[in-house]
């Protein structure tokens, strides 16, 4: 099969959909990549790193002229001029947010298989996982940063040194956000708390932990009292679907710690934290009532390296069966059926359909 990768061209996206690595797996098993010129180096890989992986490097207009283009964005306005029937798109297309492209995918008769909705039988979102877990871990760097002195913070280090307490970080959810900043924070010698609805997530870290970080039901008294000891709160809930649960209401500011540090990675759903608005990389901060804010949206974004790798490591799998069979891959691996959001002019996604009033 074609493939091609194009740029991405949303703002401030250095992301690219395949490694030279990728590339290379795809070759060899017989197909020919296009790749636009200079898609990676966003992501620091060279136009030559992919040319000696087995890529051609190639226009835009090329890589969208690919049977199939593989991309990390949702296609952008300037970019529908590329849909069409024969194309298979596999990417980040979060439909239920965009009825412009929705109805862009559907007139076009475009086939968009889109990562987020990817999905195990155990429900695990195996395309949305890596940038959780990238996201959780940044969490707690960036807490880190924004506690010291001259980032507004109250100048404390996480790790403390002999002789000094170490910070205290308090992990609101312990899924894979959480779990990933509370392993971040565990590491860096932070004594941390996570609170969770669910006590089956809170016995799992308790027994992959090894007691070293402690547990807490998530309930408001609860939340109400271990905020007020905390030096830095990241805001990691999901309620799948919904808007994320407001935990941290305006009020609690007030009992906590002056210069405290709060990092909402749920702000894409919202945020479960009353006073968190979206920010952005170029200004991620804003302070109330004496507590920092951090409400980055698409934290990943600031590390793509990291975040170029960790996705092509999960989605290349998954390219190489629809390489191999075409939409034909989606018979035999119902997982990646169910990434199926749009086919021959018809939406194929439940969710999508709910969002517009569509039938599906
Ligand atoms: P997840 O489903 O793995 O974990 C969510 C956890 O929240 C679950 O364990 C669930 O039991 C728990 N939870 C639900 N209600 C709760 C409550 N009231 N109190 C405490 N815990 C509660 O989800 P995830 O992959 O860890 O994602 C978490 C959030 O981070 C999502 O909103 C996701 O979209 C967001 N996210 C943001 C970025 C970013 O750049 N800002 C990047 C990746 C993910």
């Amino acid at each position: 099969m074609r493939i091609g990768i194009p740029k991405e061209i949303k703002t401030l996206e250095n992301r690219v959909a395949m490694t030279p690595g990728g590339v290379d797996s795809l070759v060899r098993r017989g197909n020919e990549v296009l790749v636009e010129r200079g898609a990676g180096l966003g992501s620091g890989l060279t136009d030559e790193e992919y040319q000696a992986a087995g890529a051609r490097l190639v226009s835009a207009e090329d890589a969208w002229s690919c049977q199939m283009v593989i991309k990390v964005k949702e296609p952008l306005t300037e970019e529908f001029r590329f849909l069409r029937p024969e194309l298979i798109l596999f990417t980040y297309l979060h439909l239920a947010a965009d009825e412009a492209l929705t109805k862009a995918m559907l007139t076009s008769g475009t086939t968009g298989i889109a990562y987020e909705t990817v999905q195990l039988p155990g429900g695990a979102l195996p395309l949305l996982t890596p940038m959780s877990e990238v996201a959780g871990r940044m969490a707690t760097q960036e807490g880190a940063k924004y506690l010291e002195k001259p980032q507004g913070g109250r100048g404390i280090l996480l790790g403390g040194v002999p002789g000094v307490m170490p910070g205290h970080v308090v992990v609101l959810g312990g899924g894979i956000v959480g779990t990933n900043a509370a392993k971040m924070a565990m590491g860096l010698g932070a004594r941390v708390t996570v609170l969770d609805v669910s006590h089956g997530r809170l016995q799992y870290l308790d027994d992959v932990f090894g007691g070293r970080i402690m547990t807490m039901t998530s309930t408001e008294p609860n939340v109400r009292e271990i905020v007020k000891t905390a030096d830095l709160v990241i805001g990691a809930v999901l309620i799948p679907g919904a808007k994320a649960p407001r935990l941290v209401t305006r009020n609690m500011l007030s009992t906590m710690r002056e210069g405290s540090v709060i990092v909402d990675v749920a702000v894409d759903q919202g945020g479960c934290v009353e006073t968190i608005k979206p920010t952005t990389h170029a200004d991620p901060t804003y302070m109330v009532d004496g507590v920092l804010h951090y409400g980055v949206a698409n934290m990943p974004g600031a590390v793509p390296r990291t975040s170029t790798f960790a996705l092509a490591n999960q989605t290349l799998p998954y390219a190489l069966k629809l390489a191999a069979k075409g939409i034909d891959a989606l018979r035999a691996d119902k997982s990646l059926a169910l990434g199926l959001n749009t086919y021959q002019k018809q939406l194929t996604c439940p969710g999508v359909g709910e969002a517009f009033g569509m039938a599906s």
